[in-house]
């Protein structure tokens, strides 16, 4: 089983305006690019990953020196993100000054400690209110320790998302507008940028670090219930699946009466226990469970579906039906049963507020049964592992099929209003159009790679993944193996290729793709 990486030392900035409302501050956030990879397209605060130059800087009135050399990463990521300088001495600077020693900066011509002693600046504890850590949770492929800082933006400066930066957009919002906006599923954010507005939306009191305080996630604790989008639980539980993903995404889907448990996947006690007490709250708040529904067969998927149904029947008293589609329950016969089949195109609706109600897309491909749920009104569609927030997809015939696969790629492609992708693995993906393009365009340009190479002569899956597969390290190169076996099931339907009585590959004469 894989570990789940080690997190890194990062700083981000709750900027406060300038002489803001104290009942209704404004801060400054920011989209993240829709063309990264890594939780593109989710809201943010200026910040990022320490460096190792940042402890040189003077840091004033902090005796703690790992608290000293966060604040100065804290304040280089804003000066790099969004060119606010809060550095004591920079009001007399013009915004000239700035710019250009912005253009220093990044151009690596002076380090940040370098940079602030030549102007004779420096930073300033006072200016910098800690108000929480939080640890990224460990299903994501980039963790972070984040020290969050709460800082008001010096008069004069405005705060300008720089070209180079990972961020799209920035724009002061009251905090109280920002939520709200959350709350209307109109944007997609990680929880900490969540607690962070939920808490300036009472206002900047005198217990406001208190309450930043107030949860056990921002001293550290690890997030288990994280809520990208108002209505959707995402619950990663840790699982055998393949790496580098260590853990498999639950979705718990609720109304105000009801909820909808995805995909309860995991084989250990632990995580089934941690699992059914978030299932529990929801209960204990009112809402009845509706039914498990599967994406799909794979065991990190399925294993926790007699646990967590054992749970519901002692404690509960009742037995939740087990929805999946027909090709799933007939490769889980013997397991447990699946009560309801459910087709493509059926609506899963659930009773209470908001109205959810999902479609279900049969989107054969990683599996034969694959389901993925688009919920029509808000534009989220769960994707089950046709498209995951970490790692790749692995075909692998015969339950897997690559062009079963592409077709269900480019059916979820051309749904209209997609806003976000909920995963088996790995966080919510906000740029959906971008993501699915990249997987088409990724699988595309792999087909173009085998079929060069057994045009080279490559004519086993073995010889094909060494030459195909550079990129992949040969530990994986088994798992390849695979997938050139469903590339090349593919291209010899297609007439591109042929096998002779041996099994060996050959390229077909004169086709051209
Ligand atoms: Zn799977």
């Amino acid at each position: 089983m894989a570990d789940s990486p080690t997190p890194k030392d990062a700083a981000a900035v709750i900027l406060l305006r300038p002489e803001t409302d104290p009942n209704n501050p404004e801060v400054f956030w920011a989209k993240r690019s829709t063309k990264l990879t890594f939780l593109g397209g989710l809201y943010a605060f200026s910040g990022g990953q320490k460096e190792a130059s940042d402890v040189e800087a003077r840091v004033s009135n902090c005796d703690d020196h790992e608290r000293a050399a966060m604040i100065s990463c804290a304040a280089r990521e804003l000066f790099e993100e969004v060119g606010v300088l809060l550095a004591r001495g920079s009001q007399t600077l013009t915004v000239g000054q700035r710019a250009s020693l912005l253009d220093d900066l990044e151009s690596k011509r002076v380090s940040w400690p370098e940079l602030l002693r030549h102007y004779g600046l420096h930073l300033d504890a006072t200016d910098f209110t800690f108000v929480g850590r939080w640890v990224t949770p460990p299903f994501a492929p980039r963790r972070f320790d984040t020290w969050f800082f709460l800082a008001n933006c010096p008069p004069k400066q405005e705060p300008r998302v720089t070209p180079d930066s990972e961020l799209e957009s920035g724009a002061w919002i009251a905090a109280r507008e920002a939520h709200e906006k959350w709350k209307r599923s109109e944007v997609v954010a990680v929880p900490p940028v969540l607690h962070a507005l939920g808490t300036l939306t009472g206002g900047l009191t005198s217990d406001l670090v208190e309450r930043f305080l107030s949860v056990p996630e921002a001293q550290r604790e690890p997030t288990r219930r994280i809520e990208f989008y108002p209505n959707y639980i995402c619950f990663p539980v840790r699982t055998p699946t393949k790496p580098p993903a260590t853990h498999t995404n639950c979705y718990l889907i609720y109304t105000t009466e009801e909820f909808l448990i995805v995909d309860p996947g995991s084989p250990y006690e632990d995580e089934q226990a941690a699992l059914a007490k978030c299932v529990d709250d929801l209960i204990s708040e009112g809402r009845t469970v509706r039914e498990i529904v599967l994406t799909h067969v794979h065991p990190d998927h399925v294993a926790g579906v007699n646990a967590l149904n054992d749970h519901l029947r002692k404690k509960h008293g009742v037995r939740v039906p087990v929805g999946a589609h027909r090709r799933t329950a007939e490769s889980l016969k013997g397991q447990f049963d699946v009560d309801r089949f459910i087709e493509d195109d059926d609506l899963v609706i659930l009773d209470g507020y908001p109205v959810i109600s999902l479609r279900a897309l049969h989107t054969p491909g990683h599996a034969r049964g694959h389901l993925c749920f688009h919920d029509e009104r808000t534009g989220a569609l769960l994707s089950g592992d046709n498209i995951v927030g970490f790692g790749s997809v692995l075909i692998d015939p015969p339950e897997g099929n690559m062009r079963d696969y592409l077709a269900s790629l480019e059916r979820m492609r051309a749904l209209r209003n997609l806003s976000v992708l909920f995963g088996g693995h790995g966080p919510a993906i906000a740029n959906p159009y971008e993501k699915i393009d990249e997987y088409i365009a990724h699988r595309r340009q792999r087909e173009g790679l085998i079929l060069a190479a057994v045009r080279e002569g490559a004519s086993t899956p073995k010889e094909i993944v060494v030459r195909a597969y550079t990129d992949v390290s040969p530990k994986a190169h088994a798992m390849a193996e695979r997938a050139v076996l469903a590339h090349l099931e593919m291209l010899e339907a297609d007439g591109m290729v042929a096998t002779d009585s041996d099994g060996n590959y050959s390229a077909c004469q004169n086709r051209e793709r």
